[in-house]
């Protein structure tokens, strides 16, 4: 085998997100204060995660980390194979690249439509317009929006909107969807149907998700339940569903 498909191989058979004794700090000085604590997390390809826990219990802090959005300090995160720890800003720039991301607030962009929003994710790839343009109507079509693609967001409800975050996130096939209470402004049904769309297009696309939520009836959605509380990662699922 060649070198460069030895490293292709090892690539593959990465986990999607590997972290070890992790640690974090926000602040400096005096008023540096611990927010994680050895933090170990493995998660494999194609697995769906929902992390739960108190606020203010690290979460967003994680789920930044794991994005590249802020810099490791301490101990090991690697994604899809590439470490983070010590990368620099290019490399940090490359895997954000890799990663579709959903947030609480939806983050669209008021003054595009629903169409356009969406083809704003695909800006940084190497595609066709006419590729873009067949993939940016399936996602659409796919979160049940098809009819809505040129609505801009303000005419759109809490929903539809957030689904067409989803689309946003997904349309560029990422390796591994972050979502981050992703269904907090949503009532209950809207906030499952939100859910189980992004399950149903990763599960096809082959994707890992990470999801936060204190929604307790999505929970059965998941592969697996990680709990988060004062910054420390507990593994017990039945923990998490007590809550
Ligand atoms: P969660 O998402 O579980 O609610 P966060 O990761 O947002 O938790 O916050 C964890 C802790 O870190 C909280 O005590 C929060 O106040 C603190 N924190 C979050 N972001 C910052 C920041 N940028 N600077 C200082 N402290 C922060
Ligand atoms: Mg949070």
């Amino acid at each position: 085998m060649s070198k460069l498909l030895e490293s292709n191989a090892l690539h593959t058979a990465a986990p999607a997100i590997s972290i070890s004794h992790l640690n974090h700090y926000y602040g400096q000085g005096a008023l540096k204060k611990q927010i994680l604590f050895d933090v170990n997390l493995h998660i494999d390809r194609g697995e769906i995660i929902i992390m739960t826990g108190p606020s203010g219990s690290g979460k967003t802090t994680l789920l930044t980390l794991m994005g590249s959005l802020r810099s490791v300090q301490e101990g090991h995160l690697s994604i899809l194979g590439q470490a983070l720890h010590h990368a620099t800003k290019a490399q940090m720039t490359l895997a954000r690249r890799k990663i579709g991301y959903i947030f609480q607030a939806h983050n669209l962009l008021n003054f595009l439509t629903a169409y356009q929003n969406v083809e704003m994710a695909l800006e940084l790839q190497e595609i066709t317009a006419a590729e873009a343009d067949t993939r940016i109507r399936t996602v659409l079509s796919a979160v049940g929006l098809a009819d809505r693609m040129d609505y801009y967001p303000s005419d759109l409800s809490g929903g539809q909107k957030q689904r067409v975050a989803i689309a946003r996130a997904l349309v560029s096939q990422p390796k591994i969807i972050l979502a981050d209470e992703p269904t907090a402004a949503l009532d209950k049904q809207s906030g499952r149907d939100v859910v189980e769309i992004m399950e149903k297009l990763a599960r096809e696309q082959g994707c890992t998700i990470l999801l936060v939520t204190h929604d307790n009836r999505i929970l059965d959605l998941a592969d697996r339940i990680i709990y988060m509380e004062d910054g420390r990662l507990v593994n017990h699922a039945a923990t998490a569903i007590a809550q």
